[in-house]
């Protein structure tokens, strides 16, 4: 089907903290962009509000209206989505449950809405326009506040039965180790995540073990989040260094079970954690390769993402337009 030269979509990527929402042309170029905060204690009407604000600041910046956008493709935070029904059952970041968001903003805008997992939506970002470009398969992990994962293969996203594949973050690492927020013990998102990290870090300050993580919070143990581990690893404090060690000693553990799985020709890595990749790089690779099987880790690259926050929004746009086209960016 040809589309007309002014035909427009929108790819949304909607976070716990800020909705980043991007026009673009049917070729997947770029035409503007617009974020803004979530508000995600307003509730799901006033975070719906928001994002059809932050769509009308887009279109604002290349004097667009509503009604030249084809298409709305919009990814949210899981764990628990449908992504055919468009239905998220459950995001603790949005604090949202059973929110029919196709639905509802099918019904504001009066155009179709495709809904996704915001980390498949960025590991086919990355995959077709980062750190992933040319490659077929690959995989996305995010290291922030959770960990996120996102599978493709065959340029497709990988969903599982039930919209649940790529859950790394949930799979064991230390079957003693500390509790999760999906009930298990020692999951790699409970020992390796940015929660992990500020959590190890106020155990040790509350047992006057991290002096200085907890000065550099101004003695406010509350305060400590990873970036300030992070601040104090790189200022050379000894217990903040073995902090992002063992982080990385447990991602590096948690990538060779998913290379030994999926023997992917790239696995890109993002996410605020990774912003300090250099105090976890050592550790990681070295259990790494120590655990990978010898075949899988000789064909796999372990890369940075290159599109920051960008990826998901751009793998909306992609689906938007391969849901338009029925082609990928073509
Ligand atoms: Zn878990």
């Amino acid at each position: 089907m040809n589309t007309q030269k002014n035909e427009i979509i929108a790819g949304i990527d909607l976070g716990g903290t800020k909705i980043l929402t991007v026009i673009a042309g049917t070729y997947c170029n770029l035409l503007a962009q617009a974020d803004m905060l979530t508000h995600s204690e307003q509730g799901y009407e006033g975070v719906i509000s928001r994002i059809i604000e932050s769509i009308d600041a887009a279109l604002g910046h290349v004097n667009e209206q509503r009604a030249s956008l084809k298409l709305l493709a919009i990814c949210t935070p899981g764990p628990e989505i449908d992504t055919k029904k468009g239905i998220v059952h459950f995001s603790n970041n949005l604090q949202w449950r059973d929110v029919y968001l196709k639905e509802i903003l099918e019904e504001k805008l009066k155009i179709p809405v495709v809904v996704e997992n915001d980390a498949n939506a960025a590991a086919l970002g990355e995959c077709l326009f980062g750190a992933g470009r040319s490659l077929s398969n690959m995989v996305y992990v995010t290291v922030s506040t959770g960990i996120g994962c996102g599978i493709i293969m065959d340029r497709k996203i990988y969903h599982g039965v039930s919209d649940s594949a790529g859950e790394l973050g949930h799979t064991i690492i230390y079957p003693d180790g500390p509790r999760c927020s999906c009930g298990n013990n020692g999951c790699l998102e409970a020992v390796a995540s940015g929660a992990a990290i500020a959590r190890e870090a106020k155990r040790l300050a509350h047992d006057g073990q991290a002096d200085v993580i907890l000065a550099a919070a101004n003695n406010e143990l509350e305060d400590i989040d990873a970036g300030i581990v992070a601040a104090a690893a790189m200022s050379g404090d000894n217990t903040a260094m073995e902090i992002f060690d063992n982080a990385g000693k447990a991602l590096g553990i948690g990538l060779a079970n998913l290379v030994n799985l999926i023997n992917p020709s790239v696995v890109v890595l993002g996410g605020g954690v990774m912003k300090s990749k250099d105090l976890i790089w050592t550790s990681m690779k070295r259990e790494f390769e120590r655990r990978v099987i010898k075949r899988s880790g000789q064909h796999v690259k372990i890369v940075s993402a290159e599109l920051g926050s960008m990826s998901g929004a751009m793998g909306m746009i992609a689906i938007a337009n391969t849901e338009l086209k029925g082609d990928i960016c073509g």
